[in-house]
């Protein structure tokens, strides 16, 4: 605390990533990382940037990137926004689509990021608890007054898919309210509502490069929807940095989208890891709640969640745990290569005796 904070600064509650241990050999499973590299075609065109125009500034437009975009998802690049991980874009998406006089909706269990950019902006919001399924009940938020609506599809970190004709029914139905959704892990099971971005004005699909295209450390994210909805996040950047993405980033993000082979491949592999873990835990009598991302959230019906946490981290096992009512007892494990995977179901049969 500083008399020289603005009062805003006071208030505000930061969001905690997982942590980034510095320590070797680790098997980490806590932040939902790609355990196989980006494609070889993103770290050549990374490297190609690595040069004397590094003294110019990147394009503040970042067409390369967008057009990569457009081109995957057969859009218009005046559809596509492009930020420095979807963490910016989030944050300029809640700035300038999410503030509104009436409360911003997403549910009780998600993403704990939403309410801190609320913090941030003073939105005010309200949430809607899951079923006791850790579903999300469309007919709740179709019932219920609303400025916005956010969703994560899959959800994190419960890792529940909602299908594509809810999203639809809640677009329809809402057509006053911006809805976004978050689609930070549909690669790993889901189907994408970017095509319903094409008939619904009102919903804004947003992505990252960090998790399906194994990109978390260069940061690169971005939204798609209907021009006038990208209009208004391009006044909030160009209102906060010009050049958020970097030259290395622009040409490596774009070759990400353009090696489809690798991006099918490696997500491929992590799918079938996903299933093999899964079945291994439940062997070992977790519940584990069905799975659409490239984590699963699991309990074990006899031992506490912190501790079995503890109990792997002091075998060289980091997972995340969160001490939140409702989702205590579960842990969030990333799925890591086969190898990882049996690693950790070795040291749970271990730990649980
Ligand atoms: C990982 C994650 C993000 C942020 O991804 P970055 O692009 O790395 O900032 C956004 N939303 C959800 C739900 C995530 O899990």
């Amino acid at each position: 605390m500083s008399a020289y904070w603005s009062d805003l600064v006071h208030r505000l509650t930061p969001y905690v990533p997982g942590e980034q241990p510095k320590m070797a050999n680790l098997v980490k499973l806590n932040t939902n990382e790609n355990p196989y590299g980006p494609s070889p075609k993103a770290l050549a065109a990374i490297a190609a940037e690595t040069n004397d125009t590094l003294r110019l500034y990147p394009d503040p437009n970042s067409d390369l990137f967008k057009q990569a975009v457009a081109r995957f998802f057969s859009v218009t690049p005046a559809s596509v926004f492009v930020g420095n991980g979807s963490d910016e874009v989030l944050a300029h998406v809640f700035l300038g689509l999410l503030k509104h006089d009436k409360p911003l909706l997403f549910p009780d269990i998600t993403y704990s990021f939403y309410p801190v950019y609320c913090g941030l902006y003073e939105i005010d919001y309200a949430t809607v608890p899951l079923d006791a399924q850790f579903g999300i009940r469309i007919d709740d938020y179709l019932a219920q007054d609303a400025g916005a609506i956010i969703l994560a599809n899959p959800n994190a970190p419960t890792s529940r898919l909602l299908p594509l004709a809810d999203i639809e029914r809640l677009a329809a139905g809402k057509p006053d309210c911006v809805i976004v959704i978050d689609e930070a892990y549909i690669d790993f099971g889901g189907e994408s509502a970017v095509p319903l971005t094409q008939r619904h004005p009102n919903l804004l699909v947003i992505q990252t490069l960090s998790k399906s295209r194994s990109l978390a450390g260069l940061r690169a994210g971005f939204a798609i929807g209907h021009p006038a909805l990208i209009e208004a996040l391009e006044r909030v950047k160009n209102s906060f940095n010009s050049y958020p993405l970097d030259r290395m980033t622009i040409a490596g993000a774009a070759a990400a989208m353009d090696d489809v082979a690798w991006f099918d491949a490696t997500r491929q592999r992590v799918i079938a890891s996903r299933d093999t873990l899964t079945a291994s835990l439940q062997a070992l009598g977790f519940e584990v709640l069905p799975s659409a991302a490239n984590f699963i959230f699991a309990r074990h019906p006899a031992r506490d969640g912190l501790e079995l946490a503890q109990a792997l981290r002091a075998r060289g096992i980091i997972v995340r745990h969160f001490k939140l009512p409702r989702i205590d007892q579960f842990l969030r494990i990333t799925i890591g290569t086969d190898e990882q995977c049996a690693i950790l179901s070795t040291t749970l049969a271990e730990i649980l005796g």
